[in-house]
Formats: structure tokens, C-alpha cells, sequence
């Protein structure tokens, strides 16, 4: 028994599996044409996906950093020090989000 990935939510599955028990896709009964349909829309779907979380990694991080400067909090504050931590966050999620991204294109 070798694991494999299913063709429409990508999660691990058995090969000998007739329908992937994390999304119920019928495997049996699926043409490769079908198949094939279903990988590309969840491929489609994730790069989707990263897109959108790259959009939020941006907002976040104009948002902690518009914060620093027209927040009008000092340095030592809670509100100076959140906002730091937003602009942090936010270009790191960016950064991870553009290097799936590549990853998931590359596939
Ligand atoms: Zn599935």
C-alpha cells in the first residue's frame, strides 16, 4: 500500500483507496480525464488561495506600518510595539506566501 496525494483536495491517500476519505472524490469511478480536471482546479484553487493570503500579508503590513506613523503612539507603547509586530508579521507571511507560490506555479 503506497500513499498517494488525491487528485481534487491534494491530501495523503492509499492508492488502493475507491474514494479519498477527506473529500469523498470517487477515485473508481473518475476517467483520467477527470482526473486531470480536478488537479488543475485545485491547483488553481491554491494558488488562489496564496494570492488572497498574500493580499492580507500586504494589508496587514501597510497596516502596522501606517500605524507607526501616523498612529500617533511613542515608542514603548503597546500600540507602537502591535504595530511593529503587524509590519513583521505581514512581510514575513508575504515572504512565505511568495515562496509557496513559486512552489505551487513550479508543479
Ligand atoms: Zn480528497
Amino acid at each position: 500500500m503506497a500513499i498517494t496525494a488525491c487528485p481534487s483536495c491534494s491530501k495523503p491517500i492509499s492508492d488502493k483507496a475507491k474514494s479519498c476519505s477527506h473529500c469523498g472524490f470517487n477515485l473508481g469511478s473518475a476517467t483520467a480525464e477527470d482526473i486531470d480536471r480536478k488537479a488543475k482546479f485545485a491547483h488553481y484553487k491554491a494558488m488562489h488561495k496564496l494570492q488572497n493570503q498574500s493580499m492580507f500579508a500586504i494589508l496587514l503590513f501597510l497596516m502596522g506600518f501606517g500605524f507607526i506613523y501616523w498612529g500617533g503612539s511613542e515608542p514603548g507603547e503597546v500600540q507602537y510595539n502591535l504595530s511593529i509586530a503587524a509590519a513583521v508579521i505581514g512581510f514575513a507571511w508575504y515572504a512565505v506566501n511568495r515562496v509557496r507560490l513559486a512552489l505551487v506555479k513550479r508543479t
